[in-house]
């Protein structure tokens, strides 16, 4: 049959040969199912030290799902032999298609594993016709695989990150690494604490810590703390994406209070439907929104008043020398401490409590734009939000590192996908 010559082309196994083919109608769609034989003089393989032994007897027959073709579910079908081993006495036989107990192939999984990072999990499981389980295992499957061979040698920089999670004030923290030839996830916990970061570094080890040359973080202060312990030899920058968020998350405190201020005078509120207007970039506006804009602008508002700061802010990292930025720095949190608007007054305080930090992004010669960490932050969070249905930590931590830990798959599965 033709199935036969295809498999014996892509999939052959050693010491194992294919058998009938044949159609098994379930009740619903009908299955192909292809039978595998062992080699009439083959010794079946211990599963537990990989060593030939002897037979000593045969398990009812399984099946085992593989690559669906044409749209039809194709399953193996084996009768697993038991090995009488020599050192570890009678276990199941090792099977070159499946690992352990899995009912799914290993080519199966890494094909579903490799569609999952294209698809979402529910859409792949509808896809290839198989239950979310099936999907969220093959996962799992390559994201283990992947973990224990990767390459951590040679990291030189990294940044830390934290997204929220969940409802409520739950946080992961997330540890990339940002060289520019190798941007990947490295690392996830639970929690934004002093003990979360320290786990990263007791996982990462000393002598790979020592070896950092930089580290980015945002001003979170456990963060700060653990990194200066840990990170010994390396350059601490604070990156500019976390430090234009907290700016912008102080105009949106300053926006609420004034929206309400103004209701309670009983006038207009004018600033109801401006929140994006005022946090998205000038160059992206279309004419309306920039119409509206500087008729927003003539009026003298804490909100308007702390957009300009914003904006005047970004100057700052347009510096060739670290002197004239610095000069920069302290005259801009002057101007904003004599603002009068509390929300803006408490990310100038923080920026001159973390000074020295903040002149490191000269340092390293603004190296480490603020796209690389907010890049990661924003396909983070679309990972975890995205109606994967994991309930679990457990699953949204195998989910982060599938689609963005760079992880190495085999060679083999590469065939299939
Ligand atoms: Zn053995």
């Amino acid at each position: 049959m033709l199935l036969k010559t295809i498999l014996n082309r892509v999939q052959k196994f050693k010491s194992f040969i294919y058998g009938n083919v044949k159609w098994v109608d379930t009740g619903g769609v009908p299955e192909l199912d292809i039978e595998i034989l062992a080699r009439s003089n083959s010794k079946p393989i211990c599963s537990i030290c990989g060593r030939k032994g002897s037979g000593y007897d045969r398990l009812a027959e399984r099946r085992f799902e593989f690559i669906p073709m044409w749209g039809i579910k194709v399953f193996f079908r084996y009768a697993p032999r038991r090995v009488d081993c020599y050192c570890c006495g009678i276990h199941v036989e090792k099977m070159p298609w499946s690992k352990g107990k899995r009912r799914l192939t290993e080519n199966y999984a890494w094909f579903l594993s490799s569609w999952a990072k294209r698809l979402s999990w529910k859409e792949t499981a509808e896809a290839f016709h198989t239950t979310w389980d099936h999907v969220f295992c093959s996962v799992e499957m390559a994201v283990k695989w992947g973990k224990e061979n990767r390459d951590l040698a040679d990291i030189k920089a990294i940044g830390v990150d934290e997204i929220q999670w969940q409802r409520g004030h739950k946080y992961l923290t997330l540890v990339y690494q940002i060289d520019s030839d190798c941007r990947r996830l490295l690392w996830v916990g639970q929690n934004r604490t002093i003990k979360t970061l320290l786990r990263f570094f007791m996982w990462f080890g000393k002598q790979r810590s020592e070896q950092l040359e930089h580290v980015c973080s945002d001003m979170w202060k456990p963060y700060l703390k653990v990194i200066k312990k840990k990170a010994v030899n390396a350059l601490h920058i604070l990156d500019r994406f976390h430090i234009m968020a907290y700016l912008s998350k102080g105009i949106d405190k300053v926006r609420a209070e004034e929206v309400r201020s103004l209701k309670d005078k009983g006038l207009e509120p004018v600033l109801t439907q401006s929140r994006w207007l005022l946090l998205k970039k000038p160059e992206n506006l279309n004419e309306r929104q920039e119409s509206k804009l500087s008729e927003l602008l003539q009026c003298n508002l804490k909100t308007i008043r702390s957009y300009l700061l914003k904006e005047e802010f970004q100057q700052f990292w347009q510096y060739a020398s670290p002197y004239w930025a610095e000069q920069f720095l302290d005259k801009w949190c002057t101007k904003t401490m004599r603002s009068k608007i509390e929300p803006m007054k408490k990310v100038a305080k923080m920026l001159r409590r973390h000074k020295p930090l903040l002149m490191n992004w000269f340092k390293a010669k603004g190296q480490f734009s603020s796209g690389i960490v907010e890049g990661f932050n924003n396909k983070a969070k679309l990972t975890t939000r995205k109606a994967y249905g994991f309930r679990t930590y457990y699953a949204a931590e195998i989910a982060l590192f599938h689609t963005l830990g760079a992880l190495p798959v085999p060679e083999t599965a590469h065939r299939f996908s």
